[in-house]
């Protein structure tokens, strides 16, 4: 039976992007004999200027009745006065992760050999750097309650930072089991010195490691991370962080693989896995066949990998997108002299071609 895959493209360069990747994935399919079917939705501006909702029910409905989620981005200076609970990140993203309870986040940060001179560090720091990111999804400071009241002289402002024991767990589990996996090496970051939350976070993720002996596990500030981030980026093999701190923390480790519109990611842990690209849905290039459409591609290979267990088709379209490179193709992002620049269309048809061939 065809796997069933739900398509948001959603605002900016979303519309530009995600085609790309649908038209590798039914390659892929071809290639390998599997069966997809693909249906569109609504989500974020799009779906509020159409429905008057970033996330109409309708497109709750489609995710939940698909297998996997192929998500473009959502968000833009045109909705970003709307009421908050209809913003596209607030009132769509956030509680698509939440409804269909996606608490896990993998960010994989990888630097491709032939974009190690494109990152901003040095790149004897950043090649071979093949890092895990694992970011809490459905709690921490993007959940916990908010509040704005007026007092005298302005306003009192308030965001809470909430985790239940259970959520720590679950998540901490899924990065030790993926630890084990890799590396063999777990850092678990947090801001336990000064946040209650981190402390209970460190004490309990420590309780747990001598069920995983295999895997080393460190505890390690937020703030520290950061820097050690950019001072020598290939000591990490997983990291798992409170969901903010993982928002900030994979936005800077993207820089050290050359550009954003590389990175890929996974959200699962619920009913169908969302895969999308780190990025958000650049307005500044939207509409000009600028932007670089490998993070989406790359995260059509997760969900053949993660989702499908389609191994051998997950490999060959990131080999594609490999070979690609290799032959000195650039998106203006990862543009560097003497490399060949080519716009979003091109690049998807590269890969597409690399895939066949
Ligand atoms: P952004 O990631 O959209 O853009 C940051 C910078 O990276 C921009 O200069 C952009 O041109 C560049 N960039 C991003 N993706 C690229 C790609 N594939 N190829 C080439 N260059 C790329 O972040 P932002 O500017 O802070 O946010 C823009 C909008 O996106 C906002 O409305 C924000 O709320 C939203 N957003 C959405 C998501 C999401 O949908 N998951 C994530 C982050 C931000």
């Amino acid at each position: 039976m065809a796997k069933k895959i739900a398509v948001l493209p959603g605002d900016g360069i979303g519309a530009e992007i995600v085609p790309p990747a649908v038209k590798v994935l039914k390659a892929a399919a071809g290639k390998y004999g599997h069966e997809f079917e693909f249906r569109w939705g609504l989500i974020g501006g799009a779906a509020y200027d159409e429905t008057g909702h970033p996330l109409p029910q309708e497109t709750l409905d489609l995710c939940r009745e698909s297998d996997a989620i192929l998500l473009g981005a959502v968000g833009g200076p045109r909705w970003d006065n709307l009421p908050v609970h209809l913003r596209p990140e607030a009132g769509a993203l956030l509680p698509l992760r939440k409804q269909l309870g996606l608490y896990a986040n993998l960010r994989p940060v990888k630097v491709f050999p032939q974009l190690a001179d494109a990152s901003s560090l040095k790149s004897e720091l950043v090649s071979g750097l093949d890092i895990m990111v694992v970011r809490e999804l459905t709690g921490g400071l993007y959940f916990g309650e908010k509040k704005k009241e007026e007092i005298p002289g302005g306003y009192r402002v308030v965001d809470t930072l909430v985790y239940t024991t259970d959520e720590i767990d679950r998540v901490a589990r899924l990065a030790f089991a993926l630890a084990e996996k890799r590396g063999g090496k777990l850092t678990s970051v947090d801001k336990a010195n000064v946040l209650e939350s981190s402390r209970h976070w460190r004490e309990y993720v420590q309780g747990l490691a001598e069920e995983y002996p295999n895997v080393e596990l460190e505890h390690m500030y937020v703030d520290n991370c950061a820097m050690q981030l950019v001072r020598a980026p290939k000591q990490f093999d997983v990291l798992v962080t409170e969901n903010m701190f993982g928002d900030i923390l994979t936005d800077l480790a993207a820089q050290l693989t050359g550009s954003i519109g590389m990175l890929p990611s996974a959200s699962i842990g619920g009913e169908a896995a969302l895969y999308e690209p780190i990025h958000g849905s650049a307005p500044d290039i939207a509409g000009k066949d600028l932007a670089n459409p490998l993070a989406t591609i790359l995260s059509a290979a997760m969900m053949l990998r993660i989702t499908f267990n389609m191994e051998e088709a997950a490999a060959d379209i990131e080999q594609a997108v490999t070979a690609v490179l290799d032959k000195g193709y650039r998106t203006g992002d990862i543009m560097q002299p003497g490399m060949k620049q080519v716009g979003t269309k091109e690049m998807g048809e590269l890969v597409l071609e690399h895939l066949s061939g």
